[in-house]
């Protein structure tokens, strides 16, 4: 099967980028948020960001009317009928996501794939809640959707080999690069890179070198764009925390044991560039 609509629930960051890289690669779009505002913030956000694509000339005005002609916001689960493949991108909400999955497992028609774009929630637990165990499947987009190349496909224990093919030709068909993954906590990128950023917190602890240090050692030696401090303060020193205390939890591994200087960084509320201060200062 090839998927010519998507439906998209949530209309936030992940979801208007996602609604953004279908459109402008051909693929109708119905998004649905709770509230009208919502899917009025989502759509305004997509047309930005093709306003920036046409002033550096990768589109034209052409392709951005086209583009945004293949996009249909609502607020109704109803108006998902008649897609393939619903992606579901909303709050990342365990008991939220429950319910959503369920709500449309009952409304679409059997033969639909339902996909979610969780950073954390097992995607054979989230299955499980539907009736089409084999039709589901985690496809997991990097932020900022319409840059960033990288899809993990994600196979729950049940995911069958036609719905991982489906979703790996749509992911191709975005112009990305999906790799495929099994479930398990963190997929593949978030599972190595949240434990770097930790150990980079060790370093700083153990007083090895300063963070400007750490940071260009990474950048300079690996070829990284950016150090793992200055990214757990993009990423959020929570968000890092919390992930990190999930793998422990749930590998039962002392490996993954937070690093005492993240939390107390946490416990301080410096939580990175959101609180104007993490591992650096951002008040200038
Ligand atoms: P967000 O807060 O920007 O957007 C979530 C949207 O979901 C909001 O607009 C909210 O109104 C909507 N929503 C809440 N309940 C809903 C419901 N019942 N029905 C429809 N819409 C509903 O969040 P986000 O950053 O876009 O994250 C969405 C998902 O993508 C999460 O599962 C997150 O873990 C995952 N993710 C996020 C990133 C990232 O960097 N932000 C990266 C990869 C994956």
């Amino acid at each position: 099967m090839s998927i010519t609509t998507v439906g998209i629930v949530g209309a936030g960051t992940m979801g208007n980028g996602i609604a953004q890289a279908c459109a402008v690669s051909g693929v109708n779009v119905v998004m649905v948020d709770i509230a009208q505002a919502a899917v009025d913030k989502g759509i305004a956000t997509i047309e930005k960001s093709l306003d920036r694509l046409l002033q550096k000339e990768k589109i034209t005005e052409a392709d951005k009317a086209a583009a945004l002609g293949r996009i249909k916001g609502s607020t109704s689960y109803d108006a998902l009928q008649g897609a393939q493949m619903v992606i579901e991108a909303a709050t990342e909400n365990h008991d939220l996501k429950n319910k959503i999955l369920k709500q449309l497992d009952d409304l679409l028609e059997p033969d639909v794939i339902i996909a979610t774009n969780t950073s954390s929630i097992s995607i054979t637990q989230l299955a499980a809640v539907t009736k089409r165990a084999d039709k589901f499947v985690g496809m997991h987009f990097f932020n900022p959707v319409p840059m960033m190349a990288l899809v993990e496909i994600i196979r729950g224990l049940q995911t069958s080999d036609t719905t991982h093919d489906t979703v790996k030709d749509l992911a191709v068909r975005l112009g990305k690069s999906p790799i495929t993954v099994k479930n398990a906590p963190g997929f593949v990128v978030n599972r190595i890179l949240v434990p770097m950023i930790n150990e980079a917190f060790f370093v700083l602890s153990e007083g090895l070198a300063t963070p400007e240090d750490i940071d260009a050692g990474m950048r300079l030696g690996c070829n990284h764009p950016i150090g793992p401090l200055a990214l757990a303060d993009m990423v959020g020193l929570d968000v890092c925390l919390a992930v990190m205390e999930v793998y422990l939890e749930q590998f039962g591994d002392s490996k993954y044991r937070p690093c005492p200087l993240l939390r107390e960084y946490v416990a301080a509320g410096r939580l990175g560039r959101k609180t104007g201060e993490g591992v650096y200062n951002y008040a200038k």
